[in-house]
């Protein structure tokens, strides 16, 4: 399982299989993005970037990062 990309307008998202603790706290808080039942589970026009990065940032194993277009991959 290889690291996965999705993109919206303003950012890239990437998820890291061999990271992800499943601890869930993403699709718990966020289900309009992070869906469990859904492929691809990651719906990166779910809901406002803004709220998308704040969520990655509590991703406990690092699973989930962004990049804002043009910048450099943020944690
Ligand atoms: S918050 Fe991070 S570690 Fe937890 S399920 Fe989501 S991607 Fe995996």
């Amino acid at each position: 399982m290889k690291t996965t990309e999705y993109r919206n307008n303003e950012i890239t998202i990437s998820y890291c299989p061999f990271k992800c603790k499943q601890s869930n706290v993403c699709t718990k808080e966020l289900s309009d993005v992070f869906q469990n039942s859904v492929i691809p589970w990651i719906d990166p026009n779910g809901s406002p970037t803004e709220s998308i990065i704040k969520q990655i940032k509590k991703c406990p194993s690092g699973a989930l990062k962004f990049k804002r277009h043009n910048k450099e991959m943020a944690y």
